[in-house]
């Protein structure tokens, strides 16, 4: 598992950008191809920080089993979407997987404003549009150690059919490309330490420490 700060694109990390970040509350960006373990590092981020303010994203989506609304999303329909997005209500969106993904600008805005720092869990898509309209954000990709692990790792899960998990395949090849366009890309190769490697690095920004 390597965590690394990535140079380029991104800009740099400045204290005193980050610093006036904490003064509206900081946005921490997760994003991953589908099946690296982005919901199960999530999940545990917001279990060590449980003060975090998780922004449950809006999907036109079906719900998989054990999903619940208003806790994993909010499932909205089509039109629904629509409207929001002609009410410029997301602060992002996406069209991921032939579905819908959207983040209301008002929570983000309501959180940030209110010092409270944030966790959003969204495509590079939807990253991209945030670093735009946020350009303070701490971007972190995740990736798997392989693609076979993930092939591997969607097929355990046993949410997608064959169908599905060949095309989140075709789509992670085109989101890893991307990956250094975050400051930090994680490894998730064994959970433990990707966990403790993904809350050391948010501890770190919390605490206003610039991590290595
Ligand atoms: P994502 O949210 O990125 O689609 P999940 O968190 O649902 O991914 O993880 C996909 C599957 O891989 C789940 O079954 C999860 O339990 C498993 N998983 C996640 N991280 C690891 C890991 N480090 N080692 C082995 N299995 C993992
Ligand atoms: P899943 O359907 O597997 O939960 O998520 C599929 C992809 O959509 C993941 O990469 C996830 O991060 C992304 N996603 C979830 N919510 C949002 C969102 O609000 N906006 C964007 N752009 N992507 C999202």
């Amino acid at each position: 598992m390597i965590c690394k700060k990535t140079e380029g694109t991104m800009p740099p990390h400045d204290l005193n950008r980050s610093s006036l970040a904490h003064q509206t509350g900081r946005l921490f960006v997760l994003s991953a191809p589908s099946g690296a373990g982005k919901t199960t590092l999530r999940k545990a981020l917001m279990d060590r920080f449980p003060d975090l303010c998780y922004s449950i994203s809006h999907t036109t989506r079906q719900p998989r089993t054990g999903e619940q609304d208003g806790v994993d999303y909010y499932f909205i329909d089509q039109d629904e979407f629509k409207q929001r997005l002609d009410a410029n209500r997301w602060a992002e969106w996406a069209r991921v997987h032939e579905n819908y993904y959207g983040t209301s600008a008002d929570f983000l805005d309501r959180c940030l404003s209110g010092r409270k720092d944030v966790l959003l869990d969204i495509d590079v898509q939807g990253a991209r549009q945030i670093l735009d309209r946020y350009p303070e954000s701490i971007t972190i990709f995740i990736m798997p150690p392989s693609l076979e692990t993930l092939r591997r790792r969607l097929s355990a899960r046993g949410t997608d059919n064959a169908q599905t998990i060949a095309l989140r395949l075709v789509n992670a090849q085109r989101e890893i490309a991307q990956k250094d366009r975050y400051r930090h890309v994680l490894i998730n190769d064994q959970l433990s330490e990707a966990v403790a490697s993904l809350c050391a690095l948010v501890e770190a920004y919390r605490t206003g420490v610039a991590p290595d």
